[in-house]
């Protein structure tokens, strides 16, 4: 606590004229006062004398009168001069104590500016040094007490929203005034404090008599309490956005209806936080700068540069110690169809998920990164060998469970890893996240989700064949490489074509024919998949019009990415191109197909959008069932009018009793749920005539048919119906 004599100086004038006597302003004046009254009472006393006399001598002849006349003369002179030199003094007296007391304001004002140029200049000293807002603003609360003289001091931060002010630092005596304070400074709240208005202004708040002023909040009687008189609270503004306070407490009293504190003193104060403001948001750049430089915004994950700086450490530690480095690279499946469906919002809230759950499984040491676009990966700082990191990426790829949609089934969350070990793969950070990079994506063939693949060398050649067979995509439909062939669906009892299936076929001009399996999760990848399902839907759609014309009556099933299904106003299009070929909705032919595990990865909005297709007339296939995690029981939930029967479970049916114990339950449950059931990849005639026993009756495979140009189709239709 700081008292100091001139704050303490009370209204005792002469009190004042002994504690400044010995100045020499004080000795000029009192001589000045002296001289002055000494003057007056010679020239007084001389004039009296003189004029006195003369007319004494002149009135009195009688010489005894005389001498009585002269002593009353003097005692009458004396009497006068006695009343004078009374009023003198005491009139000279108190101009000399009014001074002294200007004297007194002047100086006291004087050592109060110094006190806060000094806590202004330390203030600034300390905005220099700081780089942590809460030691900045506790040194600020301490400085206004040390170097202020105030006897308590606080800073307060308005929260986020703009609303609440809450002590955050304070110092001196009487800290308990500031307990549990929350002070309403939105000015329009109904419980709005009575500073609000002033904050909002960016002014000062001041209370020159606490005492005398009916309380504001509860720290208010709590001051009084303390001996505290006055109170001035100034704002801390970022341009004029409020950011906090700072609150200074006296003991003095106004003086004589003046203020305690004065104009220049605010003015002074307003400073100290404008200042503090400005230390506050250099703290905060700084801290924003170094953190954004080194951690990952959306997930607080280490980024790519802090995650190669740990594997430099790991791998310095590694060498010494001959042990392993192990570094995974990660990728949520079905990023794109959730941003696709559900918007980035709920993209973002997957990634923060998956990033909190990876931090969550590793040890003190290891490090997960977030290296943007989906991707994470994860350093394992030390590994006794290899199959350690796949222990390691077992664990961490187990799927999980996320609700990101109210009332609907929780997502179900799904890792793919690649994985790169020091020394066997790379020995620098960069070369470790490369080949890890690598080992998970595979030149475009994506390792399969839940499972971790391991680099090797020969992959780095497939990465290139990926990049040059991906800039070839871009163009190709332009080029004219495109082409739709059809596979024919027949009825097993009979062999008639019931159906067909749309086939992308792309030749390209260097790699010749690739395949859909090659170039279609490419296409996936980097959206061209758009443009191109759309140009296949428009084919199909001409070519079943055209068939439709002929009076053929046959399904044409075309294959449907997520990615196109759930992109914004596909429903729209699709019936745009229906209505362009006048395809009779009522007898619709037209079949989209999407896979098992696209579904499930998406499961809620994928059935959405199904229904909302379904509406058109067209038809829904359950393409390569059997593959995905989902459980039978699952397909209920889907709008689904076909199930296809995944051509691996159809290949091993003669050799295989778990193949033929699914195709039984799913032929089973299609039935009880009035679905119909396709079998594709049928080659034998074996497989054909098992499957013919268990009950389907419809497949397609190169027993009946390959995929083949529109126009041999034609013939074969021309055959069988001449
Ligand atoms: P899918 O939809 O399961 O298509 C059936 C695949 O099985 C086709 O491979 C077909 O040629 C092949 N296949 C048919 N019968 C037999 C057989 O008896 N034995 C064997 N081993 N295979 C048979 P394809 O044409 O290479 O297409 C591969 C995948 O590419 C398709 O699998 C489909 O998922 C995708 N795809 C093809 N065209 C398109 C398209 O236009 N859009 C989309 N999004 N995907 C397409
Ligand atoms: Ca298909
Ligand atoms: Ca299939």
């Amino acid at each position: 606590m700081h008292e100091t004599p001139a704050r303490d100086l009370g209204g005792q004038p002469v009190g004042e004229i002994v504690a400044g006597s010995s100045s020499p302003s004080f000795h000029r004046l009192a001589r000045r006062i002296t001289l002055r009254i000494v003057a007056l009472y010679l020239v007084l006393g001389f004039t009296y004398i003189a004029l006195s006399d003369r007319v004494v001598i002149a009135l009195v002849d009688d010489p005894r009168v005389l001498t009585w006349v002269q002593t009353f003369k003097g005692w009458g002179y004396v009497a006068v001069t006695g009343v004078l030199l009374y009023g003198l003094i005491f009139w000279q007296t108190r101009r000399i104590a009014a001074a002294n007391e200007a004297l007194a304001e002047r100086d006291r004002h004087i050592t109060r500016l110094n006190r806060v140029y000094a806590m202004l200049s330390a203030i600034n000293g300390a905005i220099l040094r700081g780089h942590d807002q809460d030691a900045l603003l506790d040194e600020v609360a301490h400085i206004a007490v040390d170097k202020g003289g105030f006897p308590l001091a606080w800073v307060g931060l308005v929260d986020a929203d703009q609303r609440t002010l809450r002590p955050v630092a304070s110092a001196g005596a009487g800290l308990d005034c500031l307990d549990g304070l929350v002070l309403h400074v939105d000015p329009d709240h109904p419980e709005a404090h009575a500073m609000a208005a002033d904050l909002a202004r960016g002014h000062p708040f001041v209370i020159n008599d606490l005492a005398e002023t009916s309380p504001v909040d509860k720290c208010h009687a709590r001051a009084v309490a303390h001996g505290y008189r006055a109170l001035a609270v100034v704002p801390i503004l970022k341009a004029s956005r409020l950011l906090g306070v700072i609150g200074l407490f006296t003991r003095e009293a106004p003086d004589r209806g003046g203020p305690v504190f004065d104009d220049d003193e605010l003015r002074l104060l307003t400073e100290i936080a404008a200042d503090t403001g400005l230390g506050m948001t250099l703290i905060a750049q700084a801290t924003a700068l170094d953190w954004a430089s080194r951690f990952d915004v959306l997930t607080g994950l280490a980024n790519r540069d802090l995650l190669k700086e740990r594997i430099d450490q790991a791998l310095l530690r590694a060498r010494h110690q001959r042990r392993y480095v192990g570094v995974l690279a990660m990728e949520v499946a079905g990023l794109r169809a959730v941003v696709d469906s559900l918007g980035r919002q709920q993209g973002d809230r997957l990634l923060q998920a998956v990033a909190q759950r990876l931090a969550g499984q590793v040890r003190e040491g290891d490090t997960v990164a977030a290296l943007g676009n989906g991707e994470f990966a994860v350093l394992l700082a030390d590994v006794r060998e290899g199959l350690d990191v796949a222990d390691v990426a077992h664990k961490l790829l187990k799927p999980f469970e996320l609700e990101l949609q109210a009332d609907a089934p929780p997502h179900f969350v799904t890792l793919a890893a690649g994985a790169a070990v020091y020394p066997n793969d790379a020995d620098t950070a960069d070369g470790l996240i490369h080949c890890a990079g690598i080992a998970l994506h595979q030149g475009g063939a994506q390792a399969p989700t839940g499972d971790c693949v391991f680099y090797a060398p020969e992959m780095d050649q497939r990465v290139r064949e990926y990049q040059a067979l991906d800039n070839e995509l871009l163009g190709a439909l332009e080029r004219g490489e495109m082409q739709l062939h059809y596979q024919p669906v027949v009825r097993l009892e009979t062999g008639e074509i019931i159906g067909v299936e749309a086939l992308l076929r792309w030749h390209n001009r260097r790699f010749g024919a690739v395949s859909p399996d090659r170039f279609i999760p490419m296409a996936e990848h980097s959206g061209v998949i758009r443009p191109l399902g759309d140009w296949v839907l428009e084919q199909a759609c001409a070519r079943l019009a055209r068939w439709q014309e002929r009076g053929w009556r046959l399904r044409m099933s075309v294959n449907l990415s997520t990615r196109q299904l759930l992109a914004p106003g596909f429903a729209e299009r699709i019936r745009e191109t229906i209505m362009r070929h006048r395809l009779d909705p009522e007898r619709m032919v037209l079949a989209l197909e999407v896979t098992e595990t696209a579904v499930i990865e998406d499961m809620e909005a994928v059935s959405e959008a199904l229904a909302r297709v379904k509406e058109l007339g067209i038809v829904v296939h359950l393409d390569d069932f059997g593959t995905g995690y989902a459980s039978l029981s699952y397909l209920q939930r889907l709008p689904v009018d076909t199930i296809k029967i995944d051509k691996s479970f159809v290949q091993t049916l003669d050799t295989d009793p778990v193949a033929e114990n699914l195709v039984r339950s799913v032929i089973a449950l299609a039935r009880s749920l009035n679905m119909g059931v396709v079998a594709e990849g049928v080659e034998t005639a074996e497989q054909r005539d098992a499957l013919k026993a268990l009950g389907c009756h419809v497949a397609q495979g190169y027993l009946f048919a390959r995929p083949q140009p529109a126009e041999d189709v034609e013939r074969l239709l021309e055959a069988s119906n001449p």
